[in-house]
Formats: structure tokens, sequence, C-alpha cells
């Protein structure tokens, strides 16, 4: 073993060679990268002997090759890419949450690709604020007198609670300490903002006379967290923010909502969950609201805060607003989002809006005209099936939504291999288990992106063959 790995060329010998030289000249790699290509395919080709394989000598050079065109190859590879979501998840956070419409991602491109009057006031002709840019449209559709934007709603929350009740204490009911996907906690950003805590009330109920008992001279903020991502069902009680409000009026204080999703539109009204509309809540006289950019709103990663002048002024001017604040592309990308919301028809341009009030049929239709262009299939059974999609990233938890796709399932490999040929190679196609079976639910599937998972079946079938 010894004699075969004093026989590995060295480095820098196989930099002379023609192949390696190749390998460099193809990927226009800098010396440092292709150095260490080279570095990786040896040490690789070390490992192999040293767990007893024993190729040829003669062979060494050719095995370096192919496992350094195997390291430039992967550099090449994007690590954050596209996949097709087939979970029928809507605001799936692991997939990247919302999907910005085209108009959207085509004013990022534009905004990130060129000058733009991210700070310039181009009628004054001097410096502006990138405050600005968005204030007027996010007012006109929240009916708030002043908003703003930061990196996301848990920044938002940071912001609110550290600007407007540092060494002053928030209360919250018991039963709305939320943690959001396992690593936002209320209570803990709470602690980190320096405002103390007040819990009152219980895990299911929580009174008015609650709250009231809580109050002191210490206190800033009621803080009302939507409970977003948990759903309590039977012997429950918690105030409404039209209870609220009159008792923080009458003490002095602020009334602060976290909604999480902050939906804009009132999917009560279309029979889909019980997701409080930002303009109603507004206009029941929350001091301040805060929501997500990439949740209901469909947008870009985001927090918005919108409610009373003398509040986000405040916001505006702490130095963590400079912490906090967005990229450029997030504002064109957010701008773009909030455009479609004054659209008659924001079907048409916001894809989280379009996903979630979709109905059935479509997917049918959709589901059936796959399975019937996919008969050739001869390793493959595939089959039309109803399922339930979620909307997802801890909105509406309660929601199922009606929806319809395709069950895929084969004799010559389990289900989960299945899952896996089609989650590992382009074009990356995530899809879930229903009933123990390997399932791509339609609901989050465009019809472009069928076009893909047909051509991924046939590669899966041909694999099989
Ligand atoms: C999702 C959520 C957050 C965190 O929002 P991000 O935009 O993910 O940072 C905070 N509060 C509530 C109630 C939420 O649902």
């Amino acid at each position: 073993m010894k004699d075969l790995l004093r026989q590995i060329p060295p480095v820098h010998e196989l930099q002379q060679l023609n192949d390696f030289i190749a390998i460099r000249r193809e990927h226009q790699a800098t010396k440092r990268l292709w150095t260490s290509w080279i570095q990786k395919a040896v040490e690789s080709l070390r490992q192999d002997i040293l767990q007893s394989e024993h190729p040829n000598p003669a062979d060494f050079q050719e095995i370096i090759i192919k496992k350094t065109r195997h390291y430039a190859k992967q550099w090449e590879l994007p690590a954050l890419h596209k996949v097709i979501n087939g979970t029928g998840t809507v605001l799936h956070t692991n997939l990247g949450r919302a999907r910005l419409s085209e108009q959207a991602v085509a004013r990022v491109g534009e905004v990130a690709g060129n000058y733009s009057n991210l700070e310039y006031d181009i009628e004054k002709g001097k410096r502006g604020s990138r405050h600005d840019i968005l204030e007027r449209r996010l007012k006109e559709i929240t009916g708030a007198e002043a908003a703003m934007v930061v990196n996301n709603n848990a920044a938002a929350v940071y912001l609110v609670l550290r600007a407007l009740a540092k060494g002053r204490k928030v209360i919250v009911s018991r039963g709305e300490l939320v943690e959001i996907g396992g690593s936002f906690r209320v209570s803990k950003v709470m602690e980190e903002s320096d405002t103390q805590l007040v819990e009152v009330g219980t895990t299911n109920k929580t009174h008015l006379y609650d709250y009231e008992e809580a109050i002191d001279e210490e206190t800033a903020m009621i803080m009302k967290v939507h409970t977003s991502n948990f759903y309590m069902e039977g012997f429950t009680e918690s105030q409404s923010t039209a209870n609220l409000v009159p008792l923080t009026k009458e003490k002095d204080l602020i009334f602060y909502e976290d909604l999480g999703s902050g939906s804009i539109v009132d999917y009560q009204a279309q029979m889909i969950g019980k997701e409080p509309v930002v303009g109603d809540i507004i206009a029941q006289g929350a001091d301040i609201v805060s929501f997500s950019g990439d949740k209901l709103l469909g947008g870009p990663q985001a927090g918005i805060i919108a409610g009373r002048k003398q509040y986000i002024d405040i916001l505006k001017e702490h130095q963590l607003a400079r912490v906090l604040r967005v990229d450029k592309m997030t504002l064109a990308a957010l701008e773009s989002t909030l455009q479609e919301y004054g659209r008659d028809n924001i079907g048409q341009g916001n894809d989280v809006y379009r996903a979630i009030t979709k109905q059935s049929d479509e997917m049918k239709k959709n589901a059936e005209n796959f399975i019937e262009e996919m008969k050739g299939l001869n390793r493959l059974t595939l089959q039309v099936k109803a399922c339930t999609s979620r909307v997802g990233g801890g909105t509406m938890p309660e929601v199922e939504l009606p929806s319809f796709g395709v069950e895929i399932t084969s004799k010559n490999m389990s289900q989960e291999a299945i899952e896996k040929f089609m989650r590992i190679n382009p074009p990356y196609i995530i899809g879930r288990f229903l009933e123990e079976s390997y399932f791509l639910d339609f609901r989050t599937i465009t019809l472009p992106e069928i076009e893909q998972v047909k051509q991924a079946l046939n590669k899966l079938n041909a694999y099989m063959s």
C-alpha cells in the first residue's frame, strides 16, 4: 500500500500536463482554484488506496484527471438553485417561501443591474431616503399613517420592542408566546431586546382583566402575537384587538400586534382560514403592526412595520433601523408585489394568492392530462389522487386546501428510492408521501414545471430499464 501511495504523482508535476492545463482553461479557473481541485483529486485517490482499493499505478493519472473534472464540475454548480415544489405546501419555508411574480423578478433585475434612485430624490436632485420608496404604497394598502420595511418580521419585532419598550414591561398573553420554525421565540426576542416580558393568563385562556391587573407604571406596551403556527380548539379565550385597544388607550400604552403573515386580502371571505386582514387591524386602532413580506403577501423576505407616524418616526431614526435595513433588490421586489395588490385580479400577478385560491378542478385536469401523456412509461405506475395541500410558512395551520396530484409507484423501485432520484437529480423535484406512496401535489407545480416533471419521469423510467 505504501508503495502504491508513493507512486501518486505530485501536484506540481500534474500541473505541467496538457490534460490538467486544459481543465483549467475550460473553466477559466484561477491557479489557486485549479490547484485545489487537483489536490482534492489526489487526496481522493489516496483515500481510495487507504481503503484497500488497488488501482494500477499506470491508471493513476487517468483517475486523477477524472476526479479533477468532477471537482471542476462541482464548482460550476450553484449551491442555491431552483427546485420544483411538489409538496403542495404553498409557503414552504425550506423551499424559499413565496415565489415572486415575473414582473417582480424583472424589477429586481433592473434595479440590481443598474444604478437607481435608491437614496436619491430625483425631483430635488439631492439625497433622498430609502424609507420613502415604499411608504406611500404601504400606507395605501394598510391604511396606516406611516410604514417602513426591515429585513424580516423577526427583525421588525426586535426593532419595535427595542426602540419603543426598552427597559420597560411588555404584556403578552401566555397563549400567544409562540415558537416559529423552531428558532424564533417571541420570549427570546424580548429578552434580547431588553424588554421585560410579562406573561398573563393561561395557555388557553386570557381575560381582559388579566391584562388590566398586570399594568403598572413600568408598562410600555401590550403586544398581541398572531398565533399563526398553531391552532387551539375548544375551551379557549383570547382578547381581540378591538378589546385591547381601548385598554391601551385608557392606560396610555402602545398597542402592537405582530401579525406574522399579514394578509392584505380577506381570505376568510373566500372561506379560507381565519387570517386577520392588516387593514382591519389598523382600522381597529392598533398603534403598530408588523408582518412578513414573504408569507401571505407573496413578496421577498422582509418585515413590514405599519402604524402611527409618531412611533414609525422613532423606529426610522433608531440606529437599529440601519442595521436591519433592506437591500435595493428587496425594495424592488416588494414594490412590484404591492402593486399587484392594487390590481383587480391579483390572482394573475401574485403567485401565493393564486396558489392558495386555486380550485381543485384545475389540479385535477392538469394531473389527468399529465397521466394521459405519460402512458408510455413501462416501469412506472401513475395514478391521479385527491389530496389536501397546506398554506405553510406557519400560516393558517388549520386550513386544508382540496387538491389533486399524481402518485408515482414502481415494481422495480421503492418509494424512497423514487423520492431520492427525483430529489437529487436536476430539476430537483421535491415530492411527498401520500399513503406511503411517492406523490406530487399539482397545486404548487406550474405548467412549464409539469413539462420538466415529464422529462424527469422519462429519465427515471429509462434508468430502470
Ligand atoms: C413568521 C413569523 C415571524 C417571523 O417572521 P420572519 O419574516 O420569518 O422573520 C414572527 N412572528 C410571527 C407571528 C410569525 O408568524
